[in-house]
């Protein structure tokens, strides 16, 4: 009775195991394709490596991965994330004006007409 318990046991903790493995790859799988880490490792946790399979066919999710992106910044007027360079956004043409992209191009305009005008 005792051993029949213990063998109980060891098989859940390996169950226990393996759907943590499979939970933490699905969810760093989700991660990097931009959807949810947390819905990914309960597809692993839950479904094993059946779970990992849905969490790797799975779409990409674009959004997700844009608010990961330290390169873009959002649109105050759209709320859409587009390029940090970018002086007007790509969806509903508002203009960014305090970017840093306008202020590099103006820079090098001055200095380009500096030199233009230089004897
Ligand atoms: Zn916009």
């Amino acid at each position: 009775m005792y051993d029949d318990n213990t063998a109980a046991t060891e098989f859940w903790l390996l169950v226990l195991v393996f759907a943590l493995v499979f939970g933490t790859i699905s969810g760093i799988i989700a991660r990097k394709k931009g959807n949810s880490p947390g819905g990914g490792f309960w597809l692993g946790f839950l479904l094993g490596p059946l779970g990992l399979i849905i969490a790797a066919v799975l779409p990409t999710n674009t959004v997700g991965l844009e608010r990961d992106d330290p390169d873009l910044k959002k649109c105050p007027d759209c709320a859409e994330m587009v390029r940090d360079e970018a002086r007007k956004c790509r969806f509903c043409d508002y203009q960014f004006n305090a970017s840093r992209g306008q202020d590099e191009g103006e820079w090098n305009r001055s200095v380009a007409a500096r030199r233009l005008f230089k004897p």
